[in-house]
């Protein structure tokens, strides 16, 4: 019997953990997939935005501009990479003035700290690469770019260091409420707990309407991208946005806090949610946005596309609290964007619901800090020698793209909620990430997956279940 089960191991889920594992009590979070962070939340613009854009008075304005705030010291003791780079809004047209001072005016109103509006010479010194179609700009100092996988990851880790456990391939299957318990089943198995969180994402639907009669519909509001080399990076230093419609925020352009350049979304209601494929239509939509606020972006430069799901409810707005028809049953669950942005504000919020509704009380010695996985290109070079010496490991490159090494890949292995396929390598150390996508390093690791966790190669996956890449015998031997 858990004193509460968290269902989702996304950001929002992740963040509810190490919140609640301040507090005594047995926490538990299920997952359907391999890994944390397989859902939305490895799949979206990475940006923590400033928090100018959510209506005025709702709940997703004021967790936004809590969760922006919060996510400096948050990062630090995370160890993750955070940067706060600014972002601008262009106004392509004088017309549309009008609209981008509403948007200051509701930016003030949330409480976004140092807002401007800059005329088109003064951004243009900010960014040479813009289009001549600008007449002014929304500019936010505190937005920012966030490492939207490390960030999960860090906080399963941090949680789990905490005592929180983590059940993965266990999709909820149905959920059951008798004697003032839940009992759950999963994939892999039946569980009991006093109180759920569904952080399920496109899902939490699903979740919610196994327990609640007052049902909930959400859409999967499909964004696609594209990502550019690193040569790419500088291109534009702040987050580059348009003027926002009712589908969301328009095409971005970005640079990320690794270096390369991101590109997207596009925003289009889809019935199914796995569809995470791309199109050639919505990249070719994608770029031609793009070009209109940024001139002479290099396309050449592309190295991957991808592309995430919204979770969108018809009310536009985070829903957070407990269902009114079931008690100890509390949804976290219409967290689209800026959901990452608000992450860190989301956990403290459902930490404090639970920790008023159950009692709880705070563990003494709750460890805040969890420190990353060792990059020997951040040592001197003095100290990277003593590493290595030390650790051999340390001087044999597998990513050549990233300069990823073993002993980064032995170590993301074998962390609390470690990687257990080649996506949860590439999430953690970003082996696989770079220019070549994998090409040479693939078979790198995975002879380091087998050997370190014991498995057949031809059991190593690109991403759990049924996903093994190697010839030969599945794990099911069909
Ligand atoms: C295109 C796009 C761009 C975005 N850009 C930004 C941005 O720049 N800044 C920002 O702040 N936000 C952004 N967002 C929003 C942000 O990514 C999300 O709000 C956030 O990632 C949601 O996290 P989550 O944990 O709620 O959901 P998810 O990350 O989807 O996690 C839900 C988890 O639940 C699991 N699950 C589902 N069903 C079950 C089940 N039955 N049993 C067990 N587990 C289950 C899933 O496998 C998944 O891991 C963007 C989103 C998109 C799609």
């Amino acid at each position: 019997m858990y004193d509460v089960c968290i269902i989702g191991a996304g950001v929002s889920g992740c963040a509810v953990a190490r919140e609640l594992a301040r507090y005594e009590g047995k926490f538990c979070v299920i997952e359907k997939c391999e890994d944390v962070c397989c859902g939305t939340s490895k799949a979206n613009s990475a940006i923590v935005h400033a928090g100018f854009d959510a209506a005025q008075g709702s709940l997703m304005a004021k967790l936004n501009v809590q969760g922006n705030r919060m996510m400096g010291e948050l990062a630090k003791e995370l160890d993750v990479p955070f940067e706060r780079n600014g972002s601008l809004v262009i106004c392509q047209d004088e017309n549309d003035l009008p609209k981008l001072r509403s948007l200051y005016e509701k930016g003030m109103a949330n409480g976004v700290a140092d807002l401007q509006i800059l005329s088109k010479e003064e951004v243009r010194k900010l960014e040479p690469n813009l289009t001549d179609r600008m007449a002014g700009a929304l500019y936010a100092p505190t937005g920012g770019i966030v490492c939207p996988f490390l960030l999960t990851i860090a906080l399963a880790e941090n949680a789990a260091d905490n005592g929180v456990e983590f059940w993965f391939d266990s999709q909820v299957n149905q959920i059951r409420k008798e004697d003032g318990y839940f009992t759950i089943e999963t994939g892999a198995g039946r569980l009991e707990s006093r109180y759920i969180v569904n952080a399920a994402g496109v899902y939490a639907d699903r979740i919610h309407n196994m327990v609640s009669s007052n049902t909930m519909q959400i859409t999967a509001r499909k964004g696609e991208y594209c990502l550019l080399d690193r040569s790419a990076g500088t291109h534009v230093s702040h987050t580059i946005f348009t003027l926002p419609t009712p589908m969301g925020k328009g095409v971005l352009v970005t640079p990320t806090v690794h270096g390369n350049l991101l590109v997207g979304p596009t925003a289009a209601d889809i019935p199914d949610k796995e569809g995470t494929d791309t199109t050639a239509a919505g990249l070719a939509e994608l770029m031609q946005k793009a070009g209109m606020t940024v001139k002479n972006l290099p396309f050449r430069q592309v190295i991957t596309s991808f592309a995430g799901l919204r979770a969108h409810l018809n009310e536009n707005e985070f829903v957070i609290g407990e269902a009114e028809d079931v008690p100890q049953f509390i949804d976290v669950a219409g967290i689209e964007s800026p959901g990452l942005s608000s992450a860190p504000a989301i956990g403290v919020m459902v930490a404090d619901i639970l920790r008023d509704s159950m009692g709880l009380r705070e563990k003494e010695h709750f460890q805040a800090k969890r420190k990353g996985i060792l990059n020997p290109a951040d040592l001197s070079f003095e100290e990277r020698n003593a590493l290595i010496q030390r650790e051999p490991a340390y001087g044999n490159v597998i990513c050549r793209c990233e300069s990823v090494t073993e002993g980064e890949i032995i170590d993301a292995i074998h962390r609390p909620v470690g990687a257990k396929s080649l996506d949860g390598i590439k999430r953690r150390t970003r082996a696989g990430m770079g220019r070549c996508q994998s090409g040479f390093c693939s078979p790198k690791v995975m002879e380091i997956l087998k050997r370190e966790l014991q498995i057949r190669m031809e059991d190593v996956t690109k991403c759990g279940g049924h996903s093994v890449i190697a010839a030969g015998q599945t794990k099911t031997g069909k």
